[in-house]
């Protein structure tokens, strides 16, 4: 898929998904190529364009305009964070592809260490953040969701590494044939397995204007994250079930020894109103968690493309905004659509 998008393969690639970011761009843009230039002057930036509605559509273009390196690729609307990354990841040409956000909260002087490792044989070199700039709430929320993942999670995911990160082509291959929808991209990332290492940095502050995640985005990829890692949830329902039905039994057995060894009758009312209220919402949690599965389950047979790209600028081949494409089709199906 790759070889038809650019006849000379870059060192190096680095995606970055752009959502209303107009007045960090030139910023960005400048400290990126400076630091890139250290590390090789055979680069790409792919820049997905998540359906901005500001003006960072005009900045991209002239900065691609002034440096051919820097890529476009416009999605038809606001898709989210992952899927954008998964857009540049699937136009990724490069020997080494590097994931970052465009806020400047990764430091692209960062990238030269990354490369660094990169060449002493890491197939994934991950940046683990060492101080976040970010409120004493949302920081709390990152550090419990990265230790109960941890712990729930069937593989090995490294503890505070998010995005920033750089992996061999080969691993991005391995990530492009993952078919899911629902996308946490650095556990995908830790599944692919290899040769992982991390980084440590400092992570800054946003250069400009609010996270473009809000609340309700982050807490959805969190769920994400946890439901496609983890049965955790689901045997958690059979813990509950097990406890439950013991305590049940040990009640039981108490109840029958009062009644026949004295005269009490125990009160019923208020305990049996207590029992059924508990395990109605024991039950309605269960039926809520298996939702969770069934809602992705769907989600994946669905098999829609997982974004539409509106246009691409760079690239090297049609570029007009109004060819339309479903970028992640799979191609089996993608010969019908053409
Ligand atoms: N972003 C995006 N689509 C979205 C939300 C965010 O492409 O729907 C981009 C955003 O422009 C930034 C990166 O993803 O470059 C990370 O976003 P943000 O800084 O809001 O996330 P946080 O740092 O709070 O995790
Ligand atoms: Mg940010």
């Amino acid at each position: 898929m790759s070889g038809e998008m650019s006849a000379t393969k870059p060192v190096l690639s680095v995606v970055i998904p752009i959502y209303n970011e107009e007045s960090t761009l030139p910023e960005l843009g400048r400290r990126l190529v400076s630091a890139l230039e250290r590390v090789t002057p055979d680069f790409e930036v792919v820049f997905v364009d998540d359906g901005s509605v500001d003006g960072s559509r005009d900045r991209l273009m002239e900065m691609s305009a002034a440096d051919p390196r820097l890529k476009v690729l416009r999605l038809s609307r606001n898709f989210g964070h992952q899927t954008a990354l998964s857009a540049g990841i699937d136009h990724a040409t490069g020997d080494g592809v590097v994931l970052m956000d465009g806020d400047l909260q990764d430091p692209p002087e960062v990238v030269p260490e990354l490369v660094a490792r990169w060449r002493d044989g890491y197939d994934v070199v991950y940046a683990i953040k060492e101080k976040r700039k970010e409120g004493a709430l949302k920081r709390a929320g990152f550090r419990v969701f990265y230790r109960l993942l941890s712990s729930f999670s069937n593989i090995d995911l490294p503890l505070d590494a998010g995005i920033f990160s750089l992996m061999d082509q080969r691993v991005a291959e391995v990530l492009r044939a993952m078919p899911e929808r629902n996308r946490y991209i650095s556990g995908l990332r830790a599944y692919a397995g290899g040769r992982q290492t991390g980084v440590r940095f400092e992570r800054a502050a946003r250069h400009a204007g609010d996270p473009r995640q809000t609340p309700r985005k982050l807490l959805r990829l969190a769920l994400d994250a946890l439901f496609s890692f983890s049965y955790a949830p689901l045997r958690l329902a059979s813990y509950v079930g097990l406890a439950a039905s013991g305590l049940s039994f040990v009640a039981l057995v108490t109840i029958l020894l009062v009644k026949l060894s004295t005269d009490l009758a125990i009160p019923g009312w208020a305990s049996v109103m207590s029992a059924v209220l508990f395990l109605g919402g024991v039950q309605l949690v269960t039926v809520g968690i298996m939702g969770e599965y069934i809602g992705r389950i769907f989600d994946e047979v669905k098999g829609r493309p997982r974004y539409v790209i509106e246009s691409r600028r760079g690239f090297g081949f049609a570029e007009a905004s109004s060819a339309r494409d479903a970028g992640s089709v799979p191609e089996r199906r993608r010969s019908a659509l053409n």
